[in-house]
């Protein structure tokens, strides 16, 4: 389970909330960063369609979870 997925607000979690990116001022930019899954073909696929970034296996606690694909910023929410 990941920190943004406390079981409190798993019921009203808005799929596509994105937090807006500081320096271009706009959430369009925005991707998840992924961490931890297994790396199947539908996450290579979303990545190559920039829909997500794949982080790696481990996370630590204050590693960015968000990046903009503008600035290419990355960033904690
Ligand atoms: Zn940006």
């Amino acid at each position: 389970m990941f920190p943004w997925e406390e079981p409190s607000k798993r019921n009203n979690r808005r799929k596509s909330f994105r937090p807006r990116c500081k320096e271009c001022r706009t959430n369009k930019f925005v991707v998840p960063i992924v961490y931890g899954f297994k790396v199947s073909e539908e996450l290579l696929e979303k990545e190559k369609l920039g829909e997500i970034k794949i982080g790696g296996i481990s996370r630590s606690v204050d590693a960015p979870n968000w990046q903009c694909k503008n600035c290419g910023k990355e960033f904690l929410r």
